[in-house]
């Protein structure tokens, strides 16, 4: 699986610097001569059209000569040719078919040219050949399945596999030559060989590298199938028939109208296009980075949720403990002045209380600072049992509580001041030996809120309760006269 995914990567890289080398080596350099195939003299050539030249080549020889999705030709050698159809003015038809078909269409002058083949002997019998245009390779290939077998072994027969070969094809001639033992599966183009290799109807098939990967890489298989023998290197030139042998004359001048740059510029626009890789990879390469970011963009968001709760659960707690007293769970001073502050803000009649234990020192110093303690929160406790949540009851101090509440009916402040004082009473502590507790409270109650500035008179009443004999609660209506309601002891 390793060793495939690196295939995958490599063909690619392959393609395109046996391309690069390709280039280089043809037309870096004036084209090379003509190989010494015919003779012009000896044949009988009749001319060319001298506007129209039938060009023909394999209909599924990808990237040199196809049929594009829109059924039009396309390929280097398609490139090659209406270049040099625009270089000299001369309408070039494409004629691309089966391979064999393009063999036979020129050898019996149907078609003009043959766009771009090698040489052999038995094609040398019936066509004449003019320059090369660049160099293919051409490998055996193997079904990863293959992989055991010495690739040299099954070139000398011995096993139940067909390889598979292009009909009319250099390939399948090589093959009959060199490895007669070979049986072979002939298929009219190279696109139906591969179709036929990447649907397991063979296991191996003989192509020219360039071909193979271009298929190959470009399907969704690719890493099946991987070159395990290269057979041999040639170069393609492109060729009509014997019987026109002088007639290429021209064609050879002509075709130096194409000039060098033109034809290293074809060849890399081809290498481009094979470089954008397979069909699907845009789609899959836009959907897995779209995929990514939406994921990211969903766990970023869902961690910045998080964070944000937890934020805000901490911000809680601390706004909680900077507002509430520890001892006894009650707002604390701070807490209670700001509420102050927001009840002055409002037309309603205010009331306002401060609550002090009396003698609070001799407990302490009678029981300890602990049992004093329980002391505090007993009447902290008491004092929670008779407000509601609309009430504010803080400890503003070591013994000190206070109360501010609004909108209360006439009389019900008078009616808490003194359920407080009895309730201080009631409070019944084991660990101090059931001492009674007592509570002075000083009371105001603000006809309007807004009049109110500061704890000032609550405090002074408390003071006048205690200066009365504590245990009692002293309360006053501003403006008004003051009452003093002494608790029943
Ligand atoms: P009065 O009746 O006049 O209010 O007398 P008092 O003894 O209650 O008042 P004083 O202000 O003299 O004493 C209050 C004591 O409360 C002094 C201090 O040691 C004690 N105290 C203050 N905070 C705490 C606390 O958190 N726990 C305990 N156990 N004692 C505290
Ligand atoms: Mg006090
Ligand atoms: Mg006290």
């Amino acid at each position: 699986m390793f060793i495939m995914s690196r295939f995958k990567v490599v063909w690619p890289l392959a393609f395109i610097l046996v391309l690069i080398c390709h280039a280089s080596f043809a037309f870096d350099n004036e084209p090379p001569q003509s190989l010494n195939v015919y003779d012009v003299a000896s044949e009988v050539s009749e001319p060319f059209s001298s506007n129209r030249l039938i060009v023909t080549n394999s209909k599924a020889w990808k990237p040199y000569s196809f049929i594009d999705e829109s059924g039009k030709p396309a390929g280097i050698l398609v490139d090659f040719w209406e270049a040099y159809g625009e270089a000299n003015g001369v309408e070039i038809e494409f004629q691309l078919v089966d391979w064999q078909e393009s063999l036979e269409r020129v050898k019996h002058n149907q078609a003009d040219i043959h766009a771009g083949l090698l040489w052999s002997e038995s094609r040398a019998k019936y066509l004449a050949y003019g320059r090369t245009l660049f160099a293919i390779d051409t490998q055996l290939y193997f079904h990863q399945s293959l992989q055991t077998f010495d690739a040299n072994a099954f070139l000398q027969g011995n096993h139940r596999h067909s390889v598979g070969v292009v009909s009319g094809g250099y390939e399948a001639d090589y093959i009959q030559t060199h490895f007669p033992k070979v049986s072979l599966t002939f298929f009219a183009n190279n696109a139906l060989m591969i179709e036929a290799a990447l649907g397991n109807r063979i296991r191996a098939f003989v192509a020219d590298q360039q071909v193979a990967n271009y298929y190959l890489t470009t399907s969704r298989a690719s890493g099946q199938f991987i070159g395990v023998k290269h057979l041999y290197s040639g170069e393609l030139y492109y060729a009509t028939s014997i019987s026109r042998a002088q007639a290429l004359g021209s064609v050879i001048a002509d075709f130096n109208n194409v000039t060098a740059q033109e034809r290293n510029q074809i060849l890399s626009r081809w290498m481009h296009i094979t470089t954008v890789y397979p069909d699907y990879l845009p789609k899959l390469v836009i959907g897995v980075v779209g995929a990514l970011v939406i994921l990211y963009l969903v766990v970023f968001n869902l961690a910045v949720k998080r964070r944000t709760a937890e934020l805000a659960r901490t911000n809680q707690k601390l706004k909680h403990l900077s507002e509430t007293d520890a001892l006894t769970g009650l707002w604390n001073r701070r807490y209670f002045l700001e509420k102050l502050k927001l009840y002055g803000q409002a037309n309603w009649n205010l009331t306002v209380m401060i609550v002090d234990i009396d003698n609070f020192k001799s407990i302490n110093d009678t029981y300890g600072h602990i049992k004093g303690d329980l002391v505090i929160k007993s009447v902290a406790e008491k004092l929670n049992g008779l407000t509601t949540s609309t009430q504010t009851v803080a400890r503003i101090g070591g013994e000190e509580f206070a109360v501010a509440f609004v909108k209360m009916a006439k009389g019900a402040s008078e009616q808490l001041a003194e359920n407080i004082c009895r309730a201080a009473r009631e409070v019944a502590l084991e660990e101090i030996d059931y001492h009674m507790v007592t509570v002075s409270v000083g009371c105001v109650i603000y006809q309007n809120a807004s009049d109110f500035e500061t704890l000032y008179e609550a405090d002074k009443l408390m003071y006048a309760a205690k200066k009365q004999g504590k245990n009692q609660a002293v309360i006053e209506y501003l403006p008004s006269s003051i009452q003093i309601i002494q608790s029943a002891k």
